[in-house]
Formats: structure tokens, sequence, C-alpha cells
């Protein structure tokens, strides 16, 4: 066996993935439903391009409503809602 054979494949964990930014909520988006104000963890988009945001709760409790209207869930970060609550960081 000869030490030249490295393979690159050891070198990815050393790269954080990245992935752009228009592709995740950050804390400065929020919900579309007037007076809730939590952070969006779902987007919601129509074939016009118009997009809606929202919380876990109300992103819940609109998806039928969205999806008989056209609206097509683009974006689901509502993992990332469990990953915080069971971190303690609820907002
Ligand atoms: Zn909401």
């Amino acid at each position: 066996m000869s030490t030249t054979a490295v393979s690159f494949s050891d070198t990815t964990q050393e790269t954080p993935e990245v992935p752009p930014v228009s592709a995740t909520f950050t804390a400065h988006d929020r919900c579309d439903t007037g007076d809730c104000g939590a952070q969006a963890y779902t987007r919601w988009t129509l074939e016009t391009g118009h997009d809606l945001i929202f919380c876990f709760h109300h992103g819940n409790l609109a998806e039928p409503a969205l999806m008989t209207k056209g609206f097509s869930m683009t974006l689901d970060e509502r993992h990332k809602l469990v990953v915080n609550k069971l971190q303690g960081s609820e907002n």
C-alpha cells in the first residue's frame, strides 16, 4: 500500500456547510400573521412568486388553506424549532 493514496474525502469534515442566506430563516423573519410576531419557520409561495412566511404554529394552522389556494411550501425549518426547544431557547 502506498502512503500517497490520500482520499480527498477526508477533508470534507473541515468544511462547514454554509447554505445560501435566502434559503434559510433568520431571527429577522417574522410570522406574517398580523399580531403574531414569532420567528418564521415555514415559507409558502404562489406560482406568481408571492410568498408568505409563518411561524410554527400559524404555519400548521394555515397549511390546509394555503394548499387549497395554490401555495406550496418552499421552505420548512420547523425541525429547527424542535431543536431550539430541546436546547431550552424557545422565544
Ligand atoms: Zn405566527
